[in-house]
């Protein structure tokens, strides 16, 4: 199998009621934990490169990385998605360079810059059978150049999302129902703490998302900054030199619920950063005379593949539907 678009995987998920993966590519060993732990349990998955993995690893390594992949796992849907394209020609560039869906985001600017911007997209991605993922409403958090102070993010108004789905052509949605950018997806005074002193963060605006699925039946929502920050790789980063305080994530119940509705991707990134560093940390730390990087770097793509592993089945429920 080669690359696909999200079109049919998305169609297959809205109607199964589980939602794909998408996880963030910077280099070999990520591509390797996620898909071979997709490849195992026999689940579609998104792969995505952001404008800061392509400015770090360079456009053409990743795409031959990700054919790698595609190559070792001929079982499995793989598809190549852009992640936060901020302009139509970053957009232009990866439709060109082998991408088989991007996201243009133009969520911060008004409601018809964005219209006319996605729209600008959509028509050069269709036209050349690539595929198109568009924002309504901002998250906040920090995502390479993207920083949304806390209190600055704005849920989507549901409201807009059928003019804007039907003036842009857009394939999928990504909304803000209150996920968030980054391991520090709360302040404090928006969360309470439960009895072992960890931040329990505010719940998700399942209204929003029910609206929003009312005004658009059987299109693919999408949510972004969906990682849920394992206290367990937290604790793991803290007790080998590092310091997190008080990271907080989404509890994965309320990305399960999400999944079982219209939300057919959900966006993973600070999960695996965490991962690898918290191992890599741990290795260091237990090794100190040890300097071959393939001796941390292995524990450190094993612990993305547990952790993907670990979505897929119990977060996304797309194990057995590749
Ligand atoms: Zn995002």
């Amino acid at each position: 199998m080669s690359l696909v678009t999200t079109t049919e995987m998305f169609k297959k998920a809205y109607d199964g009621g589980y939602a794909v993966g998408a996880f963030n590519v910077n280099n070999m060993e990520i591509v390797q934990g996620i898909t071979e732990a997709a490849g195992e349990l026999k689940s579609p998955v998104i792969l995505q490169v952001s404008k800061g993995a392509r400015a770090y690893a360079n456009h053409t390594y990743l795409v031959k990385l990700v054919e790698a992949a595609v190559e070792e796992n001929p079982e499995i849907p793989i598809a190549l998605h852009l992640d936060h394209g901020d302009t139509f020609e970053l957009c232009k560039s990866c439709i060109d360079g082998g991408f088989t869906s991007v996201m243009i985001d133009a969520s911060s600017k008004s409601f018809e810059d964005n219209i006319a911007l996605t729209k600008q997209v959509v028509e050069y991605a269709h036209a050349n059978g690539v595929v198109v993922e568009a924002e309504l409403g901002t998250l906040a958090g920090i995502e390479d150049e993207v920083v949304v102070e806390a209190g600055k993010e704005s849920y989507t108004r549901p409201e807009e999302v059928e003019e804007f789905v039907d003036k842009t052509g857009c394939d999928s949605l990504a909304i803000a129902i209150g996920t968030s950018h980054g391991a520090y997806k709360f302040t404090a005074d928006q969360c309470t703490r439960n009895a072992d002193g960890i931040l329990v963060p505010p719940p998700l605006r399942f209204d929003v998302l029910e609206e929003c699925i009312k005004r658009l039946p059987g299109f693919p929502i999408v949510l972004h900054g969906s990682s849920s920050v394992p206290q367990e790789f937290v604790k793991m980063v803290n007790e080998h030199g590092g310091k997190m305080p008080d990271a907080v994530g989404i509890p994965e119940e309320q990305l399960r619920q999400a999944a079982k509705l219209a939300v057919c991707k959900i966006n993973i990134d600070s999960d695996i950063r965490l991962a690898m560093t918290g191992n890599i940390r741990k290795y260091f730390d237990e090794h100190p005379d040890h300097f071959d990087p393939r001796q941390y770097l292995k524990p450190a793509r094993q612990a993305v593949k547990d952790m993907v592993a670990h979505k897929i089945k119990y977060v996304l429920g797309s194990d057995g539907k590749a």
